[in-house]
């Protein structure tokens, strides 16, 4: 008999996710706070539960798949917090990009409660999730990790990093890294273009050379060429995980020069660009900017 899988946050990502479950024969009860979100998990064929105490009151596995820290905070310890809706031994699996220290601290007040915490944020973006791609870096003990294999493995490659926070921390390094390289991507790409060369020209070129990165082989040519801009991640999300990672390193002691410059700029597109823009919408940001 399959665990039964309650999905809490049911977006970009969550959504994606939560059908895949279903299409593999997992009893799957999720909430959303957009009855939207929770009608499309009801028309895969899962079960839209009313309340997110009502989904981790019936689930043996509980993926969160929310936007940060705050509030996937709120939702398990807030005022209406689930955890004290949780069976005894229920396994929490944080999907979100969250911050790792808070999720350390979170574990304990899990534990206390009686139940269980791993952090297994994704790389992969949405064509990940709907395809059960998605790279998984989990942190934990290998134990809880063990009770949600079967499950991760429908959505992508769980590879344990580290213990509880490990996942967190990392997801926040490579997006801090995926930022930067895409802004100055973005910068080298239109000085290209302005000095008369082809982008999917160029973009073949470098991507067998030394300047390639995830910016070049799937940013630029599946969203930004095209000016299609539709990733489905967020600019605001990804300016968050920048913010996670200068934390980290400010409160570890490493240097975070160029990195604190990242975070201004994309900070100051975030503030142009509004809070729906998708963070390939930078890209396009830029190019208003040239000439003035
Ligand atoms: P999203 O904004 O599309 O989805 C978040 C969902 O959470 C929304 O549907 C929202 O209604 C719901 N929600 C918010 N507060 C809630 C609450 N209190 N109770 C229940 N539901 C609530 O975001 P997303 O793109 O799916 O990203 C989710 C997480 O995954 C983020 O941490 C993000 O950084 C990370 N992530 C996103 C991508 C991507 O490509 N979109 C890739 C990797 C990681």
């Amino acid at each position: 008999v399959k665990q039964t899988v309650g999905f809490v946050g049911l977006g970009n990502m969550g959504g994606p996710m939560s059908e895949r479950l279903v299409a593999a024969g997992y009893p799957v009860v999720g909430f959303d706070l957009a009855p939207a979100a929770r009608e499309r998990l009801a028309a895969a064929g899962g079960a839209a539960a009313e309340t997110a105490s009502d989904v981790v009151a019936q689930s043996d596995v509980v993926i969160l798949m929310l936007p940060n820290s705050d509030i996937v905070e709120s939702v398990l310890t807030g005022p209406d917090g689930v955890l004290a809706a949780a069976r005894p031994g229920t396994l929490f699996v944080d999907m979100s990009s969250s911050e790792p220290l808070r999720t350390r601290s979170l574990a304990e007040v899990v534990d206390a409660a009686g139940s269980r915490l791993i952090d297994a944020p994704v790389s992969g973006g949405v064509k990940g999730a709907v395809a059960g791609t998605l790279t998984i870096m989990v942190g934990g003990a290998e134990e809880d990790l063990a009770r949600a294999l079967g499950v991760l493995e429908v959505l992508g490659k769980p590879a344990l990093i580290g213990g509880i926070g490990a996942g967190h921390a990392l997801k926040a390094i490579n997006n801090l890294m995926s930022a930067a390289h895409l802004w100055v991507t973005s910068e080298a790409m239109l000085t290209g273009i302005e000095f008369g060369l082809d982008p999917n020209v160029m973009l073949e070129a470098i991507n067998t050379s030394s300047g390639r990165s995830g910016s070049t082989q799937l940013k630029w040519p599946n969203f930004i060429v095209g000016e299609t801009y539709d990733s489905g991640f967020g600019l605001s999300l990804m300016l968050k995980d920048m913010k996670i990672a200068t934390g980290l390193a400010e409160s570890l002691g490493v240097p975070h020069t160029l990195s604190d410059r990242a975070v201004e700029h994309w900070s100051a597109a975030s503030g142009d660009l509004g809070p729906a823009a998708d963070h390939t919408e930078v890209a396009r940001w830029l190019r208003e900017r040239e000439n003035e």
